[in-house]
């Protein structure tokens, strides 16, 4: 049948169980119910989901038929959201997701801060890319605050005896908290310079600073666009990470709503290299 052949991805419609701020600007959501069925777990640490927030005011009950709204009245397209899955639980059929509060702009940080038990959660996924590799000689773990939840699982996964270093800019040293301690694997909290303009300067410095081990690390680097471009040409071009033991990408970008940032990874200025 014309237009069928493309799978329609399955949307987990989800209630919020309960919601938590864990530090001034990350807020944890914990949701669940018979919804998870459709919702597809996988074994990555930085598995993520795609979250679909409808506007109330157009009155549509989920799951959404993306494909009709898209025809006949794509202005009541729900918007998209990418957020890390911090855990999933099978059992209990729940989802933890820790977002980032920052300040009134956006349709997901806002959201989640006014978020109450019964809101429905709508998502589809997971996809993902990364697991730390245990025999990897060492690790090394870079992000500000939206990858803390991808940087946390990847700590919960590490063996014992793993080494590496971990650096994340974030402006409350709380916001680390919850972070499994690994004896070999030191957590630097990069507290970043006064305003936006200098977003990452100071984690590039702490990452420029580090005493470099042997052998050849797996990475893991994640946060504002502009901060990962200059990491990666620091780790790629200078340390010499070979790519296949990097995985880098932007999960923001300043002055940019997420739908314009994932379309620009298509132009030159959302490359990351
Ligand atoms: C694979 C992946 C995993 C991610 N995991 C997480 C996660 O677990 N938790 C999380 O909080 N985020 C995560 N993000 C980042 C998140 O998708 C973006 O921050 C997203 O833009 C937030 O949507 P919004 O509707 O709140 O803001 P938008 O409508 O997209 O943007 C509105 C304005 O807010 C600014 N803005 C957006 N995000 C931030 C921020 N974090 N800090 C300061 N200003 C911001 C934008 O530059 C823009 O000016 C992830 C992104 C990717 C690609």
């Amino acid at each position: 049948m014309a237009g069928s052949s493309r799978p329609r991805r399955a949307q987990a419609v989800l209630s919020v169980v309960s919601s938590t701020e864990v530090s001034p600007h990350l807020v944890r959501i914990v949701a669940g119910g018979p919804g998870f069925e459709q919702y597809n777990d996988n074994d990555f640490t930085d598995k993520y989901v795609k979250i679909l927030f409808a506007d109330p005011a157009h009155g549509l009950t989920p799951p959404y038929d993306l494909e009709v709204l898209r025809e006949q009245s794509p202005e009541q397209l729900p918007t998209r959201r990418t957020y890390t899955v911090r855990e999933s639980d099978r059992d209990a059929q729940t989802l933890t997701i820790d977002f980032v509060v920052h300040g009134d702009e956006g349709v997901a940080g806002p959201w989640a801060r006014a978020a109450q038990p019964g809101d429905l959660m709508v998502l589809t996924g997971a996809g993902g890319g990364y697991t730390p590799e245990p025999d990897a000689s060492w690790h090394l773990l870079i992000g500000d605050l939206t990858a803390v939840p991808a940087i946390s699982a990847a700590l919960e996964a590490l063996p014992d005896d793993a080494v590496g270093h971990v650096f994340i800019e974030t402006e409350n040293a709380e916001d680390l908290a919850g972070l499994r301690e690994v004896a070999g694997v030191p957590v630097t909290h990069v507290a970043p310079y006064p305003g936006v303009d200098r977003i990452g300067d100071a984690l590039v410095e702490a990452v420029r600073a580090l005493e470099w081990r042997d052998g050849i690390p797996q990475a893991f680097v994640h946060g504002e666009r502009e901060t990962i471009k200059v990491l990666r040409r620091h780790l790629v071009d200078e340390r010499e990470i070979p790519r296949e033991r990097l995985s880098i990408s932007a999960y923001w970008a300043r002055g940019r709503v997420e739908d314009d940032f994932q379309a620009e990874k298509r132009e030159a200025i959302g490359q990351i290299g």
